[in-house]
């Protein structure tokens, strides 16, 4: 079957046509500046990019190029939409409703969006990417895979924050955690690559992507991770601050003269390694250039940064009671040995040992510990689209 996976955001449109029977990608794209100009870039299987800048005034006329990229007699990949079998769509919050993937039916749109408000910038525009699909594919089975449904499995003491109780009880106050659909595709490819048990094996699992977050995985569930109501909470990120303590907000409106608004946009938009940098860069390519020629703004990102991994990894280390392996999955855990090494470093309490050479590795499966390391080390690529694919087939076959 030919699964159509779509990643729905606000003003952009990621999508993926992928054959479920041999998991290749037959093309892919991205609807760009919705309801600004608009842009399509459009990958067919293994051929060259294509640009369209062309209006895109909403997502219904976005699902309708994504079709006509797909079936162009040109370069196209499908003879027609009669082809896709089935469209998955990535979901953000699923709050406490949602602990796995669910073919969508009006129910689940209703539940969807009673649980907006925890997601208020992500959940309205995933509905719409549901609402678009269904306009231009009536009858196409869809279903709904969301980015916290791996975490539901976590323990109380693991997602209750240390406030009043009622506050829980009333609003759902609480740790919910992201990336879940990557932290599961990583934690179980980790166990075939070990050769091991997914229910016997202790994984952490680090996804330090522009957004990052890290993940306990035990006897094969989640059983804590860094994100928390959002995806600020945790690890420092591209531009996210991750933990800080609460009264820092009211300290910077205070200080700086803005309201909430203000403070959260400074918290999730000029902090993380860009600010610590000094305003540098998020990227972490232009940060490790800055680290290697001795600016002083990027080696204190980065440093700053790898310190929190390595203390997340610690942490989650004793709520395991031990670890047996650390995978290193996204951006710059695919692609930063530099990175590594130094979260790696600190490691050595509990037995790590990376071996120099094999951290060389940029985007591939690779173990990066020693043969006599306590801990394996790997690198793992992460591939949430096809985890979203194998899913909607499972629902849909
Ligand atoms: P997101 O999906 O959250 O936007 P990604 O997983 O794509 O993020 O990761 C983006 C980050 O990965 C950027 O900071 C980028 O610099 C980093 N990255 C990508 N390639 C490399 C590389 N070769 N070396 C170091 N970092 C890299």
């Amino acid at each position: 079957m030919k699964i159509l996976v779509i990643n729905c955001g606000s003003s952009s449109l990621k999508f993926q046509l992928i054959d479920s029977e041999t998991e290749k990608v037959l093309g892919k794209g991205i609807c760009e500046r919705i309801g600004i100009d608009g842009r399509i870039v459009f990958t067919p299987g293994d051929g060259d990019k294509i640009t369209n800048d062309t209006a895109i005034p909403d997502h219904n006329r976005a699902i309708e190029l994504v079709i006509e990229a797909l079936t162009n007699k040109e370069t196209g990949v499908i003879g027609s939409l009669d082809e896709i079998g089935a469209v998955g769509h990535r979901i953000v919050h699923g709050g406490e409703k949602f602990t796995k993937s669910v073919v969508i039916d009006e129910d689940v749109i209703k539940a969807i969006e009673e649980v907006s408000d925890l997601a208020p910038l992500h959940n309205p525009a995933n509905l719409i990417g549901i609402r678009a699909c269904q306009k231009a594919m009536p009858g196409v089975p869809m279903v709904a895979v969301f980015d916290t449904a791996f975490h539901q499995t976590m323990p109380e003491e693991a997602y209750l924050y240390g406030i009043p109780y009622t506050l829980y009880e009333k609003y759902k106050i609480r740790r919910y955690g992201f990336h879940g659909t990557s932290h599961s595709y990583v934690s179980k490819r980790a166990a075939e690559m070990l050769g091991k048990d997914y229910s016997e094996l202790k994984t952490i699992v680090c996804h330090l992507g522009n957004g990052a977050s890290v993940s306990a995985v035990k006897n094969g569930k989640c059983v804590d991770t860094s994100m928390g109501l959002t995806p600020l909470e945790g690890l420092i990120m591209g531009t996210r601050s991750g933990d800080i303590d609460p009264s820092v907000v009211e300290f910077i409106m205070k200080k700086e003269g803005c309201d909430v608004a203000g403070a959260e946009n400074l918290l999730n938009k000029k902090s993380g390694v860009y600010g610590l940098s000094g305003d540098v860069s998020s990227d972490f390519r232009d940060l490790e250039d800055g680290y290697n020629n001795g600016d002083e703004g990027c080696i204190r990102a980065i440093n700053t940064f790898c310190y929190r991994v390595s203390k997340y990894i610690g942490a989650y280390a004793a709520a395991m009671d031990g670890v047996d392996c650390i995978c290193f999955t996204a951006g710059v855990g695919e692609n930063g040995p530099l990175v590594r090494s130094i979260i790696c470093e600190k490691l050595g309490f509990l037995g790590v040992k990376l071996d120099k050479e094999a951290n060389e590795v940029h985007g591939k499966d690779k173990e990066v510990s020693t043969p006599d390391s306590k801990v394996k080390v790997l690198v793992v690529p992460t591939n949430e689209e096809l985890a979203i694919a194998r899913d909607t087939n499972e629902l849909c076959k």
